[in-house]
């Protein structure tokens, strides 16, 4: 059956099939590379990981391409306090993010496209809307010798603005929402297309003047470049819904005159203890910092991926501890499972057993990829099949099947497989070249062989070593400690020691 997901434009559930016949053509809103990602965040990109893994399990090809916002407001600001022009300040938090997903078990889309590499198809968009009237320049002619003009989309030139968010056009008025800009605009809703600069900020020297784009039209630009004028699927966080998806299907149809995207898909905003996620709430965390506290890559993911989507998650270290105990009873059950020893041969309860739960798992996936319902039966199962190990009742083709209906589960779940030392140790790595081992929990020093006691360990070895003049071991173990960030001194009282 094919999957039925809630469409914000109809506002119903509807089928998703690729209209083409051949490929799902999907857009997700990326990150903005400024800062680490948080929780909130992989909360989003990992149910469209969910919707992506689903979709590929049922034999669904997809083209899914998303956007890495690397110029914007935020990213010149930290660029310039940095002292860095932004091409050299973007690059970290790319690979940053790349390294979150990777840990996170997120499938990499099949394009990624950067804002900066994209201009002329945006200043391009920007001609076109002009030419239909949508588009227009305000602040020109600064007298200094610098085009200073900015862009603007009209929006009474897009009567149906509003449709997806269902709002109010007359209740968008002036306020946080919409763009200030210090040139007069026609309207105070016309949203910015093209932004001119200041000087000193990044700007692009283009036919329609000096400056940078506004971050709606890259979106627009980038997902008509790689998927076609109209697609299937556009995704992201439900802050998106409005303003960002109403402008971008404000800016496409306004010259495609075809609907931007069929379908639309938004992931529910994710609150930690029951309040909104906010540094000065003290509730604020990034993927790395809970993997620095000691909680795996695998338990994240399980306790942001078992809420629906559309439900509201209210993150806490109770259900992170829940999803290590959850991921555990898998593990420990597929280890045993594996490990016994069975006559050939079916038992049709257990046949049965597994057929049902298979079942259960797809259709509650295929109902609005409801992952809570997805893991009972699972879970049920898992169960079930305790028992009748216990009592000896499990031949070897219900192993066979067992494990083949897990499969399916990590397939989407992608828990059950322990991929988990890395994830780990790459956080611990990064801490120490951050110079943040004291926000490092001491569980996870001791599995990384970091504690005070492991390097003294270290360091007596190496006097043994020294004294037997095997120098080789002991420039062995000073290169060892150096790498974990441990930088020892020969001093005439001993060995001195000290972390980087
Ligand atoms: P940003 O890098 O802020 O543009 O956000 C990247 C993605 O994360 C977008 O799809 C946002 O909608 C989403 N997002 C941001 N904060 C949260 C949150 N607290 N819960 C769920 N999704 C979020
Ligand atoms: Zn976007």
């Amino acid at each position: 059956m094919p999957l039925r997901l809630y469409n914000t434009l109809s506002g119903q559930l509807d089928e998703l099939t690729p209209s083409d016949g051949k490929e799902l053509r999907m857009y997700a809103c990326g990150p903005t590379v400024y800062d680490y990602g948080h929780i909130g965040n992989f909360r989003t990109f990992l149910q469209i990981d969910v919707l992506r893994r689903f979709l590929r399990l049922q034999g669904t090809r997809i083209r899914h391409v998303m956007n890495i916002t690397d110029v914007d407001d935020k990213i010149i600001r930290n660029a310039a306090a940095a002292g860095v022009p932004i091409g050299e300040y973007t690059p970290l938090y790319e690979r940053a993010f790349l390294d979150d997903l990777a840990s996170l078990r997120i499938e990499q889309p099949e394009i990624f496209a950067r804002a900066t590499e994209h201009i002329p198809e945006m200043v391009d968009l920007v001609e076109r809307l002009a030419a239909v009237g949508a588009a227009y320049r305000t602040g020109d002619g600064a007298g200094d010798g610098t085009d200073h003009g900015s862009w603007y989309f009209r929006l009474a030139a897009f009567p149906t603005y509003g449709k997806l968010s269902k709002k109010d056009l007359e209740g968008i008025t002036d306020g946080a929402r919409v763009d200030v800009d210090e040139y007069e605009k026609d309207s105070a809703r016309d949203f910015a297309l093209w932004k001119a600069t200041k000087p000193g900020e990044t700007s692009w020297e283009t036919v329609i003047g000096t400056g940078r784009p506004g971050w709606h039209l890259e979106c627009s630009a980038m997902a008509m470049k790689y998927l076609g004028e109209s697609f299937d699927l556009h995704a992201g966080g439900e802050d998106l819904m409005f303003p960002h998806h109403e402008n971008e299907i404000a800016q496409s149809e306004s010259v495609t005159r075809k609907p931007l995207a069929r379908h639309w898909m938004h992931v529910r905003f994710l609150l930690v203890d029951g309040r909104k996620m906010s540094k000065s709430e003290g509730n604020f965390y990034t993927l790395r910092d809970l993997l620095l506290k000691g909680y795996k890559a695998s338990a994240i993911r399980m306790a942001l991926v078992s809420v629906p989507y559309r439900h509201q998650l209210n993150f806490t270290f109770e259900g992170l501890t829940e999803a290590t105990n959850a991921i555990d009873r898998l593990r420990t059950f597929v280890a045993r499972l594996k490990k016994a020893s069975l006559s050939e041969g079916t038992t049709v309860a257990l046949q049965e057993a597994a057929d049902r739960a298979e079942a259960g798992y797809f259709a509650a996936l295929e109902n609005d990829l409801n992952t809570a319902e997805a893991r009972a039966p699972i879970f049920d199962l898992v169960r079930m099949m305790n028992s009748a190990l216990d009592l000896g009742t499990v031949l070897a083709g219900d192993r066979e099947r067992v494990l083949a209906v897990l499969e399916k589960f990590d397939a989407v779940f992608a828990v059950i497989a322990d991929q988990d030392a890395e994830p780990t140790r790459a956080a611990l790595a990064w801490a120490e070249s951050q110079g943040l081992l004291d926000k490092v929990a001491p569980e996870v020093l001791v599995q990384q062989g970091l504690t005070d006691a492991d390097i003294e360990a270290l360091i007596a070895e190496r006097n043994t070593a020294r004294k037997q003049r095997n120098f080789r071991r002991s420039d062995e173990i000073r290169d060892e400690l150096a790498a974990k960030g441990v930088i020892i001194e020969d001093a005439k009282d001993g060995v001195r020691w000290k972390r980087k």
